[in-house]
């Protein structure tokens, strides 16, 4: 049972004169026997620390890790019974792929044949056979990586580290790779912790996402929990593309309903009536500063829905049209804000003209603007 967990995880480095940078915060996790979680977060929000700490390559300044039912704080790389993948394979290059695979076997006193029938189904499954005999500097950057992983897997590892190991690949090919080892993680059902800085590759192949940012964990879930109910903005921000609508503003009362009416100190405000679920929660926050989060695909043209509700209308002058094909990005500005709506397929607009969109408030959220946190 290659469970992992992390308690109250944290690591600071030191900066001189006595400051400390602490590059992760308080981190605490469980991770199941067979699960895939993707620590997804912006450049430097501790994602490669928290993995190297896994690893054994960082020594954790607080907290605890444990793998498979044991502390390991104080157990070497070597024994901890994980491999690891980084973004630049890490090959010897004096040596051939098939080598590469097998370094370190050896120790493990693994037969010549056995050894070998491991290299080839993993060459076979990632379809580097034909490459084996190669040394790295013959190899594409996409079988560079497949040895990488290759190497990996011949170790039988109870935990799978992977430090962003698609970066460097071209876009088509970071597509088919993030199948194959999501296939790969379906085949040997063993646990893997992946780190991305890309919320495409979190969103597909985690079975859970954990979101960070300057060191902190700000959300673990499932990846549409993660879309549906973010909760805070960051995770509204940083997971979606475009991503989340953030509109500033209060909510006041007016003839036995509740308003959200937009900080707009150029035009005349959005006023949108809140529907009752959102009305609920904000009911105690009259007057405070709020933000309405809402997705672009529920910003639509009011010409495309069905028997518009009066209260959910705005009008914003579009300022970019973005037909991408199967659907059109809207730029759109109220005067207080700029907004991303979504059309279906690709429709013509004319830019700088006054569109009316159609706000689904019922997939709307409601933030406390100084905590960033939802309101429940
Ligand atoms: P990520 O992988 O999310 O991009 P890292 O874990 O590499 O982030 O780094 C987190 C933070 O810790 C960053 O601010 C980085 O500058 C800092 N950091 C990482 N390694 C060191 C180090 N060896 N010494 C000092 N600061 C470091
Ligand atoms: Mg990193």
């Amino acid at each position: 049972m290659a469970k992992v967990i992390l308690d109250n995880l944290c690591k600071e480095y030191p900066l001189g004169r006595g400051q400390v940078k602490r590059a992760v915060d308080e981190v605490s996790l469980s991770i199941g026997d067979r699960e895939f979680v993707v620590f997804v977060g912006p450049s430097g929000s501790g994602k490669s620390t928290i993995l190297r700490m896994i690893a054994g390559l960082e020594d954790a300044s607080c907290g605890t890790i444990a793998i498979d039912g044991r502390q390991v704080n104080r157990v070497p790389p070597k024994k901890r019974g994980i491999a690891m993948v980084f973004q630049n394979a890490a090959l010897y290059p004096h040596r051939t792929v098939y080598e590469n695979m097998t370094f370190g076997l050896e120790y493990q006193k693994c037969s010549k044949e056995r050894m070998d029938q491991l290299v080839h189904e993993a060459a076979r499954s990632l379809g580097i056979e034909n490459v084996l005999h190669l040394k790295p500097n013959a190899l594409t950057r996409g079988q560079l990586q497949c040895a990488a992983v290759g190497r990996a897997i011949v170790h039988k590892p109870k935990v799978f580290l992977f430090d962003e190991p698609l970066s460097n690949l071209d876009a088509s090919m970071r597509v088919g790779m993030r199948t194959e080892i999501s296939k790969l993680h379906a085949r040997l059902s063993a646990t893997m912790i992946y780190v991305t800085h890309d919320q495409v590759e979190a969103m597909t192949m985690g079975d859970r996402i954990a979101v960070m940012n300057e060191g902190k964990l700000m959300q673990v879930a499932d990846p549409l929990t993660i879309y549906n109910h973010p909760e805070n903005m960051f995770v509204g921000g940083f997971i979606g593309s475009p991503p989340m609508n953030f509109i500033h503003g209060t909510v006041e009362p007016d003839s036995g309903s509740l308003y959200f009416i937009e900080k707009n100190t150029l035009g005349i405000p959005i006023r949108l009536r809140l529907p009752e679920i959102l009305a609920g929660k904000a009911a105690a926050r009259l007057g405070k500063p709020l933000v309405l989060g809402i997705r672009c695909e529920d910003v639509s043209d009011l010409l495309v829905i069905a028997n518009p509700h009066p209260d959910y209308i705005v009008e914003a002058r579009l300022e970019v049209s973005e037909p991408l094909g199967s659907l059109t990005f809207l730029y759109l500005d109220t005067g207080g804000h700029s907004l991303i709506a979504r059309a279906v397929g690709a429709v013509r607009y004319e830019i700088n003209t006054d569109l009316k969109v159609y706000f689904n408030l019922d997939k709307a959220h409601l933030f406390d603007a100084k905590t960033e946190r939802i309101l429940k």
